[in-house]
């Protein structure tokens, strides 16, 4: 059997689609949906990924502002600019893009940030909402995952999920949000012995460990959802490619349903950040 892919490149398009109308009718409402993005220092990933935010939001009509600071920048002058756009009534969603230089305690820079701005979902107050199962954010990556398992048509109900990776930032949402899909939920770690004796029960499994084909076709029960959370840059040696977590030219052979790298849940993470950003200009509270 031959894995059916789910094309997260597809599923973004068209949401991103939808969005331009949401954009519009809040427009309509004289409520124009802001994003404010805060990059310190000067990695050259977090540069990209910040560029690619700011474009993202520029295309659905969504007002961005990107705030830069040097990387050895007071964080004091950090958390006074987010004081002042947590008032910002033009700004409906604040991120940080992480990771934070050194003089940094990233936990202080997430707490500063209003909870109901928090588009990301890593303030505590979120993560403690989604825990209880009635989230007002939802971390973008697992968000993304989401809702390409509701493309995909996979009902979750019963069903065995295995997610390798605890992040907070992918890893442990996921679980929740599986949990609360009503999945049986195992969260895999790097401590996790015999990995592949949890993996080949799963139904549905997730990784995101960030080791290139780490998940091998004998690791999967056939049959099985896989979903590729992994983003890894092979080194030149092997044609300095993206590859994800998962073997995915065996894989696909073993699985009923494949998310691919790259097309899969990176597009669908960008996506999710423009729909928190709209969610929140839609809320009343923000308004
Ligand atoms: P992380 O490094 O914070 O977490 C990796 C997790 O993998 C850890 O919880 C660790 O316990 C687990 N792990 C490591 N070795 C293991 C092993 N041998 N067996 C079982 N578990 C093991 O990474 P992260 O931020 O969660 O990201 C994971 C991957 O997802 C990375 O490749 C990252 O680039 C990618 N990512 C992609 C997106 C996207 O938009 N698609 C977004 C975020 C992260």
């Amino acid at each position: 059997m031959t894995a059916q892919l789910i094309d997260g490149k597809a599923l973004a398009e068209t949401l991103r689609a939808s969005f331009k109308d949401r954009v519009e009718t809040l427009a309509r409402q004289g409520k124009h949906p802001g994003l404010a993005v805060i990059l310190v220092g000067e990695n050259p990933a977090s540069q990209v990924y910040v560029r690619n935010k700011v474009a993202a939001c520029e295309a659905v009509g969504v007002h961005s502002e990107k705030i830069v600071y040097p990387a050895d920048v007071n964080p004091a002058a950090v958390l006074a600019k987010i004081a002042e756009l947590n008032l910002a009534p033009n700004i409906h969603g604040i991120l940080v893009q992480l990771p934070l230089p050194r003089q940094f305690d990233e936990d202080i820079i997430l707490k500063a940030i209003a909870a109901e701005k928090d588009v990301d979902g890593f303030h505590a107050e979120n993560v403690g909402a989604l825990a209880q199962g009635n989230p007002r954010f939802i971390p973008c990556t697992p968000y993304g995952v989401m809702k390409m398992l509701e493309v995909g048509k996979v009902d979750l109900r019963g069903r065995e999920a295995v997610v390798i990776g605890r992040s907070n930032i992918v890893g442990k949402p996921m679980a929740l949000l599986l949990l609360n899909a009503g999945a049986t939920v195992t969260v895999c770690h790097s401590q996790t012995r015999d990995l592949a004796a949890h993996t080949r029960r799963a139904d549905v499994l997730v990784a995101a460990v960030g080791k290139p084909r780490f998940v091998t076709a004998d690791m999967v029960k056939p049959g099985a959802v896989v979903i590729d959370v992994g983003i890894n840059r092979l080194p030149p040696e092997e044609g300095g490619k993206l590859c994800g977590d998962v073997d995915f030219t065996n894989v696909r052979e073993v699985a009923a349903q494949i998310t691919p790298v790259p097309g899969g849940v990176g597009p669908m993470t960008i996506t999710m950040l423009l729909a928190n950003t709209i969610e929140a200009a839609e809320r009343e509270d923000v308004a």
